[in-house]
């Protein structure tokens, strides 16, 4: 784990300060007055998952009025990503949220971000400034190492808040390559004891994004670099929270939820294992205990492949066998696989 950065609390989590990294996502449309019960129950659900942190895009008074009525209803801390208007950035912090995302370089005159910073300090709101690779500054844009681009725009943003005393700041730093996002986080570790929020923006769909956040983060997070983190997917946020805790788990070596084994399915099959890990992914990975799930397809292999899990499910001719460290501890018929294994996963 980090331990080489300074602790920033964000609501109820601490970043930083060698505490497990935190892991976040996004949401991804605008919210709506007529539909915050419903964001709010997925935000339950995300939060199940291992979500931490929650951020929102705020590009309006609307928007931010509608997160700080949400901010009330939920206890996962809410981030407010505010770009261009100081306003907006006060107005939130009206609100119970827990860090604003904005960069100094946006917010035009001097006095707003002397606004903004003295409302954040008075309130216990941290600021997390994001740079990406996307929108460098002009004189920046032409610098031939990008890593080293972004490092500097970092470091500029970081001096107009360090200038005025703010130092309950985290950073990101993130390009859609994993070779310049993983470099410009270590050019900035090397010198800086700030929290770092770690993630491959525009990372792609499903597969490759996660398969470019994984390689880019867990080096970082081998090497003690990176506070918190989101995996940022064309795919719904509930993939990038269970993607994001994995990351986490096996970079730390520390499992603090459920684990999914499942067979990949052959010819030897009598189970449907890509439909029933489906079915079952969302309440199996909301498991908060460092337990193994497995799901297999037939009873050559299955059971034995998965005798170190904890619980698992497997086909068997025309029945289905519910085991546990590779013994069987049921036996049923297909139809009544999902009820006879949400009976014995209650019992874990
Ligand atoms: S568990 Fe059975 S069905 Fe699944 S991959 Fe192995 S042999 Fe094939």
């Amino acid at each position: 784990m980090a331990n080489r950065t300074r602790p920033v609390k964000v609501g109820t989590i601490i970043v930083g300060g060698g505490h497990r990294p935190s892991v976040q996502t996004m949401w991804k449309a605008p919210l709506r007055a007529d539909s915050l019960e419903a964001v709010a129950a997925r935000v339950q659900t995300l939060s199940d998952l291992g979500c931490d942190i929650l951020r929102f895009s705020t590009p309006d008074i609307e928007q931010a009025e509608l997160l700080g009525a949400l901010a009330a209803m939920v206890d996962t801390p809410l981030v407010a990503d505010v770009h261009f208007d100081w306003r907006i950035a006060l107005r939130c912090m009206d609100f119970p949220i827990a860090k604003i995302r904005v960069n100094p370089g946006n917010l035009g005159e001097p006095w707003k971000l002397r606004e903004v910073a003295a409302k954040a300090s008075d309130k216990g709101v941290p600021i997390r400034i994001g740079v990406n690779a996307g929108s460098l500054p002009a004189d920046l844009k032409d610098e031939p190492d990008r890593a080293v681009a972004i490092m500097k725009t970092a470091e500029r943003e970081v001096a107009a808040l360090d200038e005025l005393g703010f130092s309950s700041v985290i950073v990101s730093m993130k390009a859609s390559g994993v070779e310049e996002t993983v470099r410009a986080n270590r050019l900035f570790a090397e010198r800086y004891d700030i929290p770092l929020h770690i993630g491959v923006t525009e990372a792609g769909p499903l597969v490759q994004g996660c398969v470019r956040s994984a390689i880019a983060l867990h080096q970082l997070l081998a090497e003690g670099i990176g506070d918190t983190l989101r995996v940022s997917l064309s795919d719904e946020p509930e993939n990038e929270v269970v993607a994001g805790s994995e990351i986490v788990a096996l970079a730390s070596g520390v499992r603090t939820s459920a684990d999914i084994v499942s067979c990949p399915r052959c010819g030897r099959a009598t189970f449907d294992t890509h439909a029933f890990t489906a079915r079952w992914a969302d309440r199996i990975y909301s498991i908060r205990k460092p337990v193994t799930v497995a799901v297999m397809g037939c009873v050559v292999n299955g059971p034995g492949e998965a005798k170190h899990a904890d619980i698992g499910i497997t086909g068997a001719g025309d029945k289905i066998i519910v085991f546990r460290h590779g013994q069987i501890v049921r036996t049923c018929a297909p139809q009544d696989a999902d009820t006879v294994f949400g009976e014995e996963l209650s019992r874990i």
